[in-house]
């Protein structure tokens, strides 16, 4: 796993750009960028690394320094890509947050983590502007899109990067050193940030060869944010890595738009999410009947459980096989997977990867033999296994027990070793493979005035896999209108995000409490669901 590991140095920033270059693969296009209309340009890893260079000198002259924390608030662009490998050539943090985070989503991380720096564009300066007080350690906004300096603190990205020097000396960086930070979410407490060491880029080469099937050769396609693990593991590091071409697209998604990129880019290897793979599922069938796509050798998925139907679909429609594979934001790269070469069982999410040990674990520490569910596990030790939660050293050590991880999933494994995904253990919502906190949404909604309480649960969804319900119970004298329930959308939306703002609101007289006061989601999640809500003696009288 180390082979391509050179005089001991893991910089991923450098191992993805120069020591590409020293490779052979300068004039080789890195990144062939596609805007949201599809304006083409590429960028050779010979330009990745200049640029990337000159992004580690305007940071280091700017005073920011090896384990200091930057983040980018950015859409799918390419200076996202820039930024990213250029702080880690510096050897400072780097965090990705989605752009579309409202401010208190925004402050709570950037805000945990007392980042220094962060790189965004003018339009979002207006959500950071309004918790700039109360962010004490951040000196410095980089703006991609303003010509000039807007201020002391609130810099031009391209006149920072022309004053900068296009080399720039990658210290020597050991495997321990941190990298990559992103949040996750809890179904208590504010997100926790899981950091990541250098030597992850093992584990991310190692996935990218032997699960995603990649060669240098390929062409290669991570749908995937960059806000997101996948987006960062497999949208940068593992095929930079190994100087794989990427394409990046600046746009969302449309299946027309996603087939025509997949025929005209002679895109060999697609990473995508169950939720886009079910949406071009139901698109109709002339649509993808126009496109020739014999490039294309497979499909992967990631981030949650894949429909067998988008596997028949798939095999049926476009003759192509879907990979199903697993990991989450904590194991830095995919942990179990179906692959080329190994029978697909639809519905499972595949064997574990070379080197990587799963236990099903019980509730009391005993390890599960005989295929029933339980904890899904993973002996630690993994190289890109998550180094901790930042400021939460108690959290990360309540997670391993007796040498595993715990995921936080429930799972269980058949007698040929497949595994299968059941669940999560605890309350977390996956909505389109975003892990989203039922406790954040329900903070953020008794902010609203009117709002006396709230429970939020993730209901099943045939298209995100599950939805964000709203329970809330107003103060007195309130009545629940239309209004007020677009005034609560709105309120999530531009504190937390657009994914988080439930798809529906539900107001009940009080909110199921149990006798300390926790709020019982699992009651309304019955309640909602039709069925029996199992033992409720807890319930607060
Ligand atoms: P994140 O840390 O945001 O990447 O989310 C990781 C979580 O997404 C996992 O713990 C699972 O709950 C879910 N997930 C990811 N991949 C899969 C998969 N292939 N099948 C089922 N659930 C998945």
């Amino acid at each position: 796993m180390e082979h391509f590991i050179k005089d001991k140095q893991y910089n991923i920033g450098h191992i993805c750009t120069g020591q590409q270059c020293e490779a052979g693969f300068g004039d080789k296009v890195a990144m062939r960028w596609l805007s949201s209309h599809l304006e083409q340009r590429d960028y050779t890893f010979s330009e990745l690394d200049q640029t990337t260079a000159r992004f580690a000198n305007v940071l280091q002259g700017l005073g920011v320094a090896p384990g200091d924390v930057f983040f980018t608030l950015l859409p799918k662009m390419p200076e996202q890509f820039f930024a990213f490998l250029g702080a880690l050539k510096l050897q400072t943090i780097v965090g990705t947050l989605f752009s579309n985070f409202g401010e208190e989503a925004i402050l709570d991380r950037v805000g945990d983590a007392g980042a220094s720096a962060i790189i965004t564009k003018k339009s979002f300066l207006k959500k950071i502007s309004r918790i700039r007080d109360r962010l004490p350690t951040l000196r410095f906004i980089i703006v991609v899109d303003i010509d000039q300096h807007q201020s002391d603190d609130i810099l031009s990205y391209s006149r920072l990067m022309e004053q900068a020097s296009d080399s720039f000396y990658v210290a020597h960086t050991p495997p321990e050193t941190p990298s990559v930070l992103h949040y996750t979410s809890g179904s208590t407490g504010k997100p926790k940030g899981v950091l990541h060491a250098h030597r992850s880029i093992l584990m991310q080469r190692f996935t990218a060869e032997t699960v995603l099937g990649l060669t240098p050769d390929d062409v290669f396609w991570c749908t995937a944010d960059q806000g997101w693990v996948t987006g960062t593991s497999y949208g940068i590091i593992g095929p930079w890595s190994m100087g794989v071409t990427q394409v990046h697209f600046g746009g969302g998604y449309n299946a027309e738009e996603w087939f025509r990129i997949l025929q005209n880019q002679g895109i060999t290897v697609l990473y995508s999410a169950p939720t886009a793979l079910r949406m071009l599922m139901r698109e109709d069938a002339g649509l993808y009947a126009g496109f020739d796509l014999k490039a294309l050798r497979h499909i992967c998925s990631v981030g949650e459980p894949l429909n067998p139907e988008v596997i028949h679909w798939a095999r049926r429609t476009i003759d192509k096989e879907v990979y199903d594979t697993w990991f989450q934001t904590e194991t830095g790269a995919i942990m179990i997977a179906n692959r080329p070469g190994l029978e697909i069982r639809p519905g499972s999410m595949g064997v574990p990867v070379a080197g990587i040990e799963p236990a099903i674990i019980a509730d009391d520490g005993s390890i599960i033999l005989d295929g029933a569910p339980g904890n899904l596990c993973i002996q630690a030790g993994w190289a890109s296994m998550f180094t901790t939660y930042l400021n939460n050293p108690e959290i990360y050590a309540s997670r391993i027990r007796a040498g595993y991880y715990y995921t936080g999933d429930t799972a269980y494994r058949d007698a040929d070793g497949y595994y299968w995904f059941r669940g999560r253990s605890d309350d977390v919502i996956n909505t389109s493979g975003h892990l989203i906190s039922p406790f954040e949404i329900e903070s953020t909604l008794i902010e609203v005035p009117e709002v006396a309480e709230a429970g939020v649960i993730g209901a099943p969804d045939e298209l995100l896999f599950e939805k964000v319900i709203a329970f809330v119970a107003l103060r007195s004298q309130v009545v629940f209108s239309r209004e007020l329930e677009l005034k609560i959308r709105l309120h999530v939306s531009n504190k937390l995000s657009s994914v988080a703002t439930p798809h529906e609101i539900i107001c009940l007289d009080s909110i199921p409490k149990n006798k300390s006061g926790k709020i019982m989601r699992r009651v309304l999640k019955a309640r909602y669901l039709g069925i029996d809500a199992g033992d409720i003696s807890t319930l607060e009288d």
